[in-house]
């Protein structure tokens, strides 16, 4: 190669690896492209992720965002992508941090969640919260125009197929693992997993009272038997199946540490008070052990 020669062969390397960039950071901070098309967005470490996955029949949403402005933020994304308009909006739990901006998609799009959702939703409705969160900043009260409570339009029960486009989308309900209503969805010919909260990234996951350790147990064994090659959290970064080993570890220590102490006659006061999990000491969230210790002295007491 001459001089002339190997100049313009650099250039051309750093043109396309100047593009790549820029193709890799086109949507923005926080984007995490997956596969062809399947986009997470999460704007800070913890937030729940919300994602878009293309198809040539239109985009599907798979949650809301944490908050208003990220829900914004997911929107425009899809405009960057697509002209055309979002048709689904698969949730994969109940909770405001991935429900509250339905609004933004839907209409035209339709949301869909298992057996139980739209019920949950409207418990848990706070009719102040749109307010209080408009007076938090102008950015805020930005974002938060137009809202109102969207439910799901469609609810089913156990599993239900999608097909849109060149794409499957299968839904699978996920029984007593985090909120009333939870749903993975796995799309089966991308080998890619969106989890639901049954398992965050290391962080201690806020148990409501009537989740089941065994259940938990049951859907990381069900979501491992797909055989997913990429896995998307409700929170956290996209990893893959590594999270479920991680988080039955830390069910079946602490169920273990939770049993052996209630052999002993400790009462649950006491098993709280006691019981510690240094192992997990760099989790986020341990303020919520406590009420893992409930759950899981649930689980032992029968
Ligand atoms: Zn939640």
């Amino acid at each position: 190669m001459n001089n002339f020669a190997r100049r313009l062969f650099c250039t051309a390397i750093i043109f396309l690896s100047s593009t790549l960039s820029v193709l890799s950071q086109e949507l923005g901070q926080g984007f995490t492209k997956v596969k062809d098309g399947i986009y997470v967005y999460a704007s800070k470490d913890g937030n729940s992720t919300c994602s878009v996955v293309l198809t040539e029949e239109g985009p599907v949403i798979i949650d809301a965002c944490q908050r208003p402005p990220d829900t914004r933020h997911l929107m425009a994304a899809v405009k960057k992508l697509t002209d055309k308009p979002v048709r689904f909006l698969i949730d994969t739990e109940v909770h405001n941090d991935h429900t509250f901006g339905h609004w933004v998609f839907s209409p035209p799009a339709v949301v869909i969640n298992a057996e139980g959702a739209g019920a949950a939703m409207k418990k848990g409705f706070d009719p102040k919260r749109a307010e209080a969160l408009a007076a938090e900043s102008p950015e805020m009260a930005e974002a938060v125009k137009g809202y109102k409570m969207v439910v799901p339009h469609i609810e089913y029960k156990n599993k239900m197929t999608i097909h849109l486009g060149e794409r499957t989308f299968e839904l699978l309900y996920l029984k007593n693992v985090h909120s009333e209503a939870d749903t993975a969805v796995w799309l089966p010919k991308e080998r890619v997993l969106f989890s639901a909260s049954a398992a965050n990234v290391k962080s201690i996951i806020n148990l409501r009272p009537f989740v089941r350790i065994s259940d938990v147990l049951a859907s990381y064994k069900l979501m491992k038997s797909l055989n997913p090659e990429i896995v998307v959290p409700g929170h956290g970064a996209v990893t893959t199946t590594k999270i479920f080993d991680e988080y039955e570890a830390f069910y079946n220590l602490l169920v273990k540490r939770v049993g052996e102490m209630a052999a002993q006659g400790k009462s649950l006061d006491e098993i709280k008070k006691e019981l510690k999990m240094p192992e997990y000491a760099d989790w986020a969230g341990q303020n919520n052990l406590p009420q893992n210790i409930t759950v899981a002295y649930e689980s032992v007491k029968k």
